[in-house]
């Protein structure tokens, strides 16, 4: 395959030899439009020709990260595509249910993609999101580092949250994250648009930090030192192939790299372009807050359901156990029975994938107490 160019880095102050051997982190800054997710993409390639493994994490909304099924590596490089549960996916690429992805997979394959539209919705995508990066940490030995792009750094934070009790919790993970990431032989490329208030705790883990274009504000105050290298109309508007680069041991420049031709275009919508079909299954309920009491959710139901028939629990018991009425309990049993009559299956277990689903829990339930 044709290698494309590398970075070519015009150095300033000091002079820094860029290795795509090393676990790095790579932070970019710049304004919507000025080419920071084709940045992260392009350090991604270099890591790729070394032959180490690219982990498409967080994409964004619109689904950029699929723009890589029509890059040049789909002909010698090895994909997988993660979806959600509930996400059936129609391609000629291998898809799998994000949450049954071990490390044997990382080994597998080059360039792993959890792209948003393979998703129900943003929970979804950021729980799983948050898990994808647990099982990433869990790796103590490699051959391979592997190069996980973050689109949008808050979107690191907001996955962190899924599986975190507060803000603080979750940003303390985050950072920790990044900050233990080379001893996971894991390198991060994350991007943001300035204002975040996470963006000075990530700036200060960065091996790399490249601003691109800063618009019509500039620098934010304490790199406004910058100016002293470089003229405030670059920073304000250079073209996207440019970027400017300050390294960990304070060498400076102004960068050039190839930009990456099959980048998704703004407004495209990708899915059409690569050809890929995907169908969206119903949506699990989540319980509600009414004040006075909470709905239970579809996992609340398949939970009794399970408790009842799998653990032969009494409705009383099972009542107990999850802090609600026995009315209630019996009532989800009625309810989840004369849906199975009426149409063959329990659309709150059908939501949920319960194995249950289809099963007339009371009459089965009798007919095991009887042989028991
Ligand atoms: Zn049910």
């Amino acid at each position: 395959m044709q290698r494309r160019g590398k970075v070519k880095v015009l150095w300033v102050r000091h002079n820094e030899k860029i290795s795509f051997n090393r676990p790095y982190t790579w932070f970019i800054l710049g304004l919507r439009g000025s080419g920071k997710s084709s940045f992260l993409e392009h350090v991604a390639e270099n890591y790729l020709n070394e032959g180490h493994v690219v982990f498409d994490l967080f994409g964004s909304r619109d689904g950029e990260n699929l723009a890589w099924l029509r890059s040049p590596y789909v002909n010698d490089k090895r994909i997988l595509l993660l979806r959600g549960e509930n996400v059936d996916v129609n391609c000629s690429f291998t898809v799998m249910q994000a949450d049954k992805l071990t490390l044997h997979d990382l080994e597998n394959h080059d360039i792993i993609i959890s792209p948003s539209p393979l998703y129900l919705n943003i929970d979804q995508e950021f729980y799983n999101a948050a898990q994808l990066t647990d099982l990433l940490y869990k790796r103590i030995h490699w051959n391979r580092l592997v190069y996980m792009v973050v689109r949008e750094a808050a979107n690191f934070y907001y996955s962190r949250l899924k599986v975190s009790e507060n803000q603080i919790l979750a940003k303390s993970q985050m950072i920790y994250l990044i900050r233990e990431a080379r001893h996971c032989g894991l390198s991060i490329g994350l991007d943001s648009i300035r204002y975040y208030a996470i963006d000075i705790d990530i700036r200060n883990l960065a091996d790399y930090l490249m601003l691109k274009a800063q618009g019509v504000l500039g620098l934010i105050e304490d790199l406004k030192w910058l100016y002293n290298y470089f003229n405030p109309m670059v920073v304000q508007k250079m073209p996207p192939k440019y970027f400017i680069i300050v390294s960990r041991s304070g060498a400076l420049g102004l960068g050039s790299f190839p930009y990456p031709t099959w980048h998704k275009q703004e407004g495209e919508d990708i899915l059409k372009s690569i050809g890929i079909k995907v169908e969206y299954g119903e949506m699990p309920k989540e319980a509600e807050d009414k004040g006075r009491f909470k709905t239970i959710s579809d996992n609340e139901h398949a939970e009794i359901i399970r408790l009842y028939f799998e653990e032969m629990l009494s409705m009383h018991e099972i009542a107990e156990r999850l802090k609600r009425s026995s009315r209630t309990v019996m009532e989800h049993i009625k309810g989840h029975d004369a849906a199975v009559e009426r149409s063959g299956f329990c659309p709150a277990c059908k939501r949920v994938q319960s194995q249950y689903k289809n099963v007339l829990i009371k009459q089965e339930r009798a007919k095991i107490k009887e042989a028991l």
